[in-house]
Formats: structure tokens, sequence, C-alpha cells
């Protein structure tokens, strides 16, 4: 039995298999197929010989054309190689008799040569072995390239195990079979890990390397609460943690009684508690979990579903469809925030050459670079908005110049749909994340020309603690209970109110129950989380007075260490809610 320590980010604890999802840095990511699949992974053995073979017929050429013959051998050699009858029979044997995935077949099969040459005894042989390590690792590129593709194609369920998901892949998992993940890197609030929440999928990421000792198809524990991965459990540790799911479950059934009750403190405050999503079809999600509006709208989303350039009638559809699910109710459209690791590989003119993506063209400013991009969204945004309460927000913005730019564009584009007589909304109120420490020592003069704030703690903190959110190695320092945080959202308040202006929590600090006390002694009124956040943070609302979270507020406030803030308030959150914390 092996413990491994992560990040926790989607709760929730599950027990099912390991499916590991390799990359071409390790090997072997499934030990075994099932017998009816035998056939169909003898085809895909062969269809990627196939290519290797015409991928290393190039490299020959290109290598003898610009290298000379004799490099251009070094690539025949290979070819040989990956031709030879013997071998091929060998580890298609594998897989037919032994139900070996290609994968593993083809290492244990390759592994063994080289072994066998380096055991030889000199140099010329030892350097022999290079090569067959290099066709294994070329062969395993596709094959296990393929197995990602596969991801979107489950028949059992698993728990996926992988160096790495990008959002896209995350946004991809299927829940009826993926029961958990777990990466080796990924930080607390990096995008794959706030989509992992999204799709109620137990994860943790973070957990440094851990894959070379996981071949596939062994019993695994995933602790999404405690960010605890448990491989090969002991029969005791498996009943304890099959005991905990239990105990999640039957919290999260009552909780959900919540659902149609208002959030409101025990002295009668009410306080709105918004949903965030990534695409359309989370609306419906947040109306189950009963969201009473969408606080934050992710749409660069909409990118990563595609390697084209969504139209204005993409984004157009795709608002129709959250605002049909609340056509009475709130529905914050933030603007694209692509960019940092967010930036889809395949949209090139997107994402070339970023030299620090967390620093450079990415949201508000990647908009107002490229305006006919912007445009799109934003005319989508005024047709839609016909038809719902809307309220536009621009992620990132850093000083007044940025918001003024976009509110001319915002208007530019009005004008331009009235003259072409397409039905739009003029009156959408129109606001900004808060997400830069700039903007918070600017708050004052931001709150005179915008209708609303949204604080985005997750941005908020990694910019201001300089610590990278998606970067597991500096994750220890990201802490939301820092009191340099505390005061900012207190000047943000602050200043917020001097003006009139709403202020809104919408990054990860409003999904988390411990932080809630908190927000609402600072005088936070509007909350916008993970959907599945929110029946957890209704119970805590409803079990405080304004007076006891103001109280909690200015004690965490007087403490000067984040460790203390977090100890203090999750003390707290066990006196109000015993069962929400595990
Ligand atoms: C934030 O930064 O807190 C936020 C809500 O935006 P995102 O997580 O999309 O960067
Ligand atoms: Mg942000």
């Amino acid at each position: 039995m092996h413990v491994k320590h992560g990040i926790a980010v989607s709760p929730g604890v599950v027990t099912g298999e390991v499916l590991v999802l390799g990359t071409e840095d390790f090997r072997i990511p499934q030990r075994f197929v099932s017998i009816d699949a035998v056939e169909s992974e003898l085809g895909r053995f062969r269809n990627t010989l196939e290519t290797v073979w015409s991928e290393i017929k190039e490299n020959e050429r290109l290598a003898s054309d610009r290298l000379g013959d004799q490099f251009g051998a070094i690539f025949g050699a290979h070819l040989q190689m990956a031709r030879d009858p013997k071998l091929i029979a060998e580890i298609e044997q594998l897989i037919s008799e032994r139900s070996f995935s290609p994968e593993y077949a083809c290492s244990r099969v390759l592994r063994r040569f080289a072994g066998e040459l380096q055991n030889l005894g000199n140099q010329y042989h030892a350097e022999r072995a290079v090569d067959i390590f290099d066709l294994e690792k070329r062969i395993l590129r596709h094959l296990l390239g393929q197995r990602r593709e596969e991801l979107v194609h489950l028949t059992a369920p698993v728990i996926v195990l992988a160096h790495n998901l990008t959002p896209s892949e995350t946004a991809s998992l299927d829940r009826k079979f993926v029961l958990g993940f777990a990466t080796e890197v990924g930080g607390r609030t990096s995008h794959t890990a706030i989509l992992a929440g999204a799709l109620e999928i137990p994860a943790v990421v973070g957990l440094g390397h851990f894959l070379a000792d996981v071949s596939g198809g062994e019993m695994v524990i995933i602790d999404g609460n405690h960010g605890e991965v448990i491989l090969d459990p002991d029969e005791e540790t498996l009943a304890q943690y099959r005991e905990l799911e239990q105990q999640v479950h039957s919290v999260s059934e009552r909780l959900a009684s919540l659902k149609t009750l208002p959030a409101e403190t025990i002295d009668g405050t009410r306080i709105a508690l918004w949903g965030n999503i990534e695409f359309p079809e989370e609306a419906e999600v947040c109306q189950g979990h009963g969201a009473e509006g969408i606080g934050l709208y992710r749409t660069e989303f909409l990118y990563l579903e595609t390697n084209q350039i969504p139209s204005e009638e993409d984004h157009y559809q795709a608002y129709r469809k959250v605002i049909s699910a609340y056509p009475d109710h709130p529905v914050t459209i933030r603007t694209l925030d692509i960019g940092a690791d967010k930036v889809p590989e395949t949209h090139d003119e997107i994402g070339d050459d970023i030299v620090n993506p967390v620093l450079g063209l990415r949201s508000v400013r990647l908009s107002l670079h490229n305006l006919p991009l912007f445009k799109i969204q934003l005319r989508a945004i005024l047709r839609a908005a016909v038809d719902g309460d809307v309220r536009v927000m621009f992620p990132l913005v850093s000083n007044l110049l940025e918001l003024r730019q976009a509110r001319m564009i915002l208007s530019d584009v009005m004008d331009d749909l009235e003259e072409q007589q397409i039905p739009f909304r003029r009156d959408v109120p129109v606001g900004i994340m808060v997400e830069v420490p700039a903007a918070v020592m600017l708050a004052e003069e931001f709150a005179r020309e915008v209708d609303f704030f949204s604080i985005g703690t997750n941005d908020l903190i990694q910019y201001t603690l300089a610590v990278d959110r998606a970067d597991p190695s500096v994750a220890a320092l990201y802490r939301p209970g820092d009191p340099s945080i505390l005061r900012l959202i207190r000047a943000v308040i602050i200043a917020a109110a001097k003006y009139d202006v709403p202020v809104t929590v919408c990054g990860q600090m409003s999904s988390d129950p411990m932080f809630i006390p908190l927000l609402v002694g600072m005088g936070i009124r509007k909350f916008s989380s993970t959907p599945h956040a929110i029946p957890e943070l209704k119970e805590v609302i409803r079990n405080l007075t304004i007076e006891q979270a103001e109280q909690i507020a200015e004690h965490a406030e007087s403490l000067d260490l984040a460790r203390d803030v977090e100890n203090y308030l999750r003390g707290e959150l066990n006196r109000i809610c015993p069962d929400l914390v595990f």
C-alpha cells in the first residue's frame, strides 16, 4: 500500500481500478486488456507500426538529404528493427495469447532485447540498446497518444491517473466512467482543478512523481477531501474509506434537501449564491444545486472545446442556452480570459510564443489586442442579453485605461448593432474582475466607473503572493488566508461601499465553506462558486448570524499568519457546521 499526498481540488471519496494515462516520458499505461478487446488491440498495434514505419522512413530521408547517407543509415537500422518479423511476432503473441496491452507487450519485448544487448558487455552493443529504447519510445508515443483519445470512449468505471490533464481533456472526461482522477502536476486553482469541481469528479493534483510505480488495473482510493491517493490499499484501509465514502454521501444527500430553502442567515440577511460555469450545460447543474443565477461564466472554454475560432453564432447560441436556464436571474458573462493555463495549443494565433503566460497577453489585454475577436463576442453578448438579466464582466483589468477602452469598444459594438437594426440590449451592467493587486489599489477609481466588482481570489492570490496557482512545488505558499489577501478584500469592500458598488467573490475561496463566515463578516453578500459547493455554503449561512460572522472576521483579520487564520477559520466552521469538516 502506498499513500501519496497531493492537493485536494474536488471533494469526494472514491475507490476503483486504475487507468494510467501515459505520456512518452513514462511507460506502460495498462497491463492487460479484456479478452474481447484483443482483436481491436492487435489492429491498433498494427496501425501504429505502419505509422511508425513511415515516420522512420521520413526521418531517414530527411537525415540523408540534410546530413548525408551515413546519418540516414541510423534510421535505416531503426526501420530494420521495427520491421523485424520475429520481434513483431513476439509482441503480437503477447497481445493475443496473454491479453497484454500493446503498450505493455512492446515495452516488455523491446526492453528484453535492449537488456540482452547491454549484457553482451561491449560498448558497441550497449549503444545499440539506446536505439531500441528510442524505438520503444516512438512506438509508445503513438500508442499512448491513441490511448488518450480513447479516454472519451471508456466502457467501464476507472480512476484516471496521469502526469497531467489539460483543461480540455478534463472537460471531456465522462462522469459515468471516470470515478475520480489524480495527477502528478497541477495546483489548487489551476483550470483543470476547477473543471474537476465543476464536473463533480473527486480529484487530487500535484502529487509529484508516482506513476512509474503504477501499471494500471490495481485498486486505488482517491480522497478528494484530504488530497490523498492510496495505491493498493489493504482491506482495513479500504473498509475505512468505504465508510467515509458513505458519510460524504449521506451529508450531501441531507444538504440536497436545502435546495429550495433561502440562503439566509439566522437573523434574516439574504445572501446571493450564484454559480461559476465553464460550459452552457452547467447552467442546469447550477439549478440542480439551487444557485440563484450565474455569477461567472468563463466563456473562454468555448475556445478550448474546438480547434476553430468560435463564430458570433457559436457565442450567441452558448449564451442563449445559459440564459434560457436563468431567464429571470443574473447571468454574468465574462469576456474571454484566454491565457496562462487556458491557452489552447491548437489556436496558434492566440497562444504563440508566450514567454510567461501568467503575465502575458491574456484576458482583457488579448481582447483589446485583437478587436475583431473581442467585437464578435460583445455582439453575441449584447444580442443574447435581450432575453435575460445579462451582465458583462471584463477579466484581469489592471488599469483604468483598459476598462475605458473596453467600454468604448462595447459602445462601438452597440452602435454597429443599432445601425444594422439587430436587436440588442443597451443597458447591460458592466463590471470588472478585481484580481490584480493594482485594481485593488485603484478600487475607488474603478468603483466610479463600473456597475459591480467581482473579486477573483484565484488570480488575486497568485499575483499578490507571487505564487503560480498551477505549480504544485509552491502550492504550500498559495494561501487564501494570508493576511495580505484579507486586507486586499477589505480594501475592495471599503472602496466599493463609497460608491454603492456591489461586490461578489467568485474565486475558489468562495467555494470553500471555511471562508464564508469570514467573508460574510467582512460584508460580502454575494458569492459565486463551483455549483456543487452551493448546498454546503447555504448550510453555513443558515447557521450563522451577522454578528457572529463579524466577530469571526474581526478576529481573523487580527492574525498575522495565513496558517493561524486558516486554522482559526477551520475551527469556527467546525463549531458552526461540524459535519462539513471531514
Ligand atoms: C479568479 O481568478 O479568481 C477567477 C475566478 O477567474 P479564473 O479562475 O477563471 O482565472
Ligand atoms: Mg482569474
